[in-house]
């Protein structure tokens, strides 16, 4: 192999720019190389993992993986860096409160005490008193064991994800407009296409490889491949644009309509796309009127000119790929904006064809996986729905549970479920793989919130993280490296990750964590796994009919290929695109056009809180920095947090560059200097989430709202109101 080719491959960043991911000086040819994912985005990158000694020394990108082709970013790179750091979990720990030190515990002894508890407060109080708070980081093993134990023996449909800050509102989208969840498309269809939308995400940083390839694919012809970006932040991504439209945080349903509303008018729509594989065209065609270019550009902020111009692009591309992630999706109208995007390819007809569609950009390694196994509260496994009776009684029969043994209530969703821990009516709370107190918007209830039960337990690989700070009870797990199982990457695609080397001390995959209780909950034979391949085997049968059918891919063949769904046996292969047919999985076979009406977030800024506050992540952390916040290489771009702010607003308020800056909301306050800048709207300012209050007083978590969109429950990190306020600097003593 030639390794030289490889280092090469994986560098996606700017010229000049410091690659610093050689973690290793022992040479290549002396490692063992295994196969696996990177664990941080939804890319789902392929890497190849060199071990020696129980140790891992070096990862790089696989140059067969279809999601990367040997392509890394520099927090996959630095994968081996985040093992073997002093915070690591490797042995259970207990303690009375809160308050109190930890001491060191075995599994019999920890395990039998939260048996005795759960089954205490199920008594008492009935299960839904009980919750688990799980994650996208987990593998998919591991969400099905967790989901079936829930949802189908303790009782309680309590079992929600931190996918639901993420990719809550694109499967709502998905649902609605075009009848299953899923994206339609494959990153192969970045090399086909001739026009890329991307709102409400910065790709550059937070799904850096993804954006070298529109990068690559758009330097291949720069004239006739077009890139429009609609960000109210003039990010790496827009700088890549023909087109930038820095609209008003939280206004894209009007730019949308608007969009839909000139290319109707110019006479770009698909009739023959409308009439014979959609419905409720009419509906949506009538409140197009109220969207003009004008009267949009009055909402959005921007110049009609820029969204006429946005419009015509995009419909008179031969091909269209719109990507979204976050900028979307954390709004109180998610899901219409993601009903939104997705009007604009059916009425265009980009869909189920070569380079376009719809394309949200999963935040989570294995988002997708949690969905397709049942991994929020309002789901079962298969993509099947609690709250339809015959999907139920399929999951009741297919767990051999008694009949009306799955409770017909959808689960509390995240935001709901620490309202509940909040209202004492949740007693115990199961946070596994995931740092709630310093990921969910109004940290402070949160915190008032698992002050109040009467059990915490964590799951994780370190401890302290900001909400390890308030367990009861530690439980030590294996991570990326250390256990094998799948994940599901943004493009619908299963990878298999090898287990590579031994986790620390104690610590044990997921899965086999939640099979112990279950056994000590008295499910023996419900949950006699042996292995992450017994689960899987379990899991795939429950696919069978429906539209994530993964029938034909077995762990033999993830060692060999990565599969897309639907593979429904051993002689499919893997499925790019779906809806090629044109044909979609609702009662009709015909797509739902939605009509959807722009609605202003759910706290506007007014005299008192003057500005937007808007939040993001930055190319080199990831999320609240436990794994990524250790590697001094990645702290190098960005050590600290920061407040980004227009230079016109900063020269209002008297701050200058690198001043400190208290950000102040109705709910809470966090501090940072401030980043001066004109690639920001006037009115609007900008903090990276992944400071937690571990780092200090950067949490702006604490000050964001927990408002939520009605439909799927997906909260508002991306705009509240807020003030802003020079603080002066600290004199030193003398
Ligand atoms: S963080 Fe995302 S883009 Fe970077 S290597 Fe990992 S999966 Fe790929």
């Amino acid at each position: 192999m030639n390794w030289k080719n490889f280092v090469e491959m994986m560098v996606v960043y700017e010229e000049g720019e410091e690659t610093l991911w050689e973690t290793s000086s022992i040479p290549d040819k002396e490692l063992r190389w295994g196969k696996s994912v990177c664990p941080y985005c939804g890319v789902g990158c392929g890497v190849l993992v060199g071990e020696k000694e129980g140790k891992i020394h070096k990862v790089r990108g696989n140059p067969e993986h279809p999601a990367n082709r040997g392509l890394l970013c520099a927090k996959g790179g630095t994968l081996p860096l985040m093992l073997d750091t002093p915070d690591r979990l490797s042995f259970p720990s207990l303690r009375e409160k809160a308050s109190s030190e930890f001491e060191r515990a075995n599994w019999e002894k920890t395990l039998g005490f939260i048996a005795e508890k759960t089954k205490a407060v199920l008594k008492n109080d009935g299960p839904e008193a009980f919750a688990f708070y799980i994650s996208g980081q987990l593998l998919t093993e591991d969400y099905y064991v967790v989901n079936k134990l829930a949802k189908g023996f303790l009782g309680t449909n309590n079992v929600d994800s931190n996918s639901r800050l993420c990719m809550a509102s694109a499967v709502a989208g998905y649902m609605t407009s075009l009848g299953a969840d899923g994206p339609p498309t494959c990153y192969d269809d970045i090399e086909e296409s001739n026009c890329f939308f991307l709102i409400g995400t910065n790709t550059a940083a937070c799904h850096p490889v993804t954006f070298q390839r529109i990068k690559n694919r758009k330097a291949s012809n720069p004239k006739e491949i077009k890139v429009i970006v609609a960000d109210p932040r003039r990010t790496r991504t827009a700088e890549m644009a023909d087109l930038h439209l820095p609209l008003k945080p939280g206004t894209d349903v009007a730019l949308l309509n608007a969009m839909l509303h000139v290319i109707e008018k110019e006479g770009y729509l698909d009739q023959a796309f409308i009439r014979n594989h959609t419905a409720d065209w009419e509906k949506l065609k009538n409140i197009l009127p109220l969207y003009s270019p004008e009267k949009a550009a009055e909402i959005c902020g921007i110049e009609a000119s820029l969204i006429r111009e946005a419009a015509l692009l995009f419909a008179k591309a031969s091909s269209a790929l719109s990507f979204w992630s976050m900028g979307l999706n954390q709004s109180s109208s998610g899901v219409a904006k993601n009903n939104a995007v997705i009007n604009l390819h059916l009425a265009t007809g980009k869909i189920g064809k070569p380079g376009s569609g719809p394309f949200s950009l999963t935040g989570q390694p294995n988002a997708m996986g949690g969905r397709e196994t049942g991994g929020l509260a309002h789901l079962l496994p298969g993509h099947r729905l609690i709250g339809n009776e015959r999907h139920r009684a399929e999951m009741e029969q297919f767990w051999n549970v008694a009949e009306g043994r799955i409770s017909p209530t959808p689960g509390l969703t995240a935001i709901e479920l620490f309202r509940a821990v909040e209202a004492g009516k949740v007693k115990i709370i199961w946070i596994v793989a995931t740092n709630p107190l310093a990921s969910i918007p109004n940290l402070n209830f949160v915190k008032a919130a698992l002050a109040k039960a009467e059990l915490v337990i964590c799951q994780d690989v370190y401890h302290p993280t900001e909400t390890t700070h308030m367990a009861h009870v530690l439980l030590p797990a294996a991570q990326w490296s250390e256990r094998d199982g799948t994940v599901t990457n943004s493009e619908r695609r299963v990878s298999y990750l090898e287990k590579i080397r031994e986790p620390p001390g104690e610590a044990k995959p997921d899965w086999q964590i939640f099979c112990e209780f279950a056994r000590r909950m008295g499910f023996e034979k419900e949950f006699s796994f042996e292995s992450a391949e017994d689960i899987y085997e379990e899991y795939k049968k429950t696919t069978r009919g429906t539209g994530v059918d993964i029938g034909g891919v077995s762990y033999a063949r993830l060692k060999k290929e990565f599969i897309q769904w639907p593979c429904p046996d051993e002689h499919a292969g893997s499925t790019p695109r779906l809806y090629t047919d044109f044909r979609f999985p609702t009662s009709d076979g015909r797509a739902r056009f939605q009509a959807r009406e722009y609605a202003p977030p759910a706290e506007p800024t007014d005299e008192a809180y003057p500005f937007i506050l808007t939040t993001g992540r930055v190319r080199d952390q990831w999320h609240t920095m436990t794994r990524t916040g250790k590697i001094d290489s990645l702290l190098k771009a960005e050590p600290y947090a920061f407040l980004e702010l227009h230079r016109d607003d900063a020269e209002k308020l008297g701050i200058g560059e690198n001043e400190m800056v208290e950000v102040h909301t109705r709910r809470g306050f966090a501090k940072a200097p401030a980043h001066l800048s004109e690639n920001i709207r006037p009115g609007t300012c900008f903090m990276p989430f992944h400071w937690g209050s571990l780092w200090g007083e950067a949490d702006i978590n604490a000050a964001t709202v927990d408002a939520f969109d009605p439909i799927s429950k997906q909260p508002e990190l991306k705009f509240c109101a807020a003030r802003l306020t020079r603080l002066e600097p600290v004199k030193a003593e003398t």
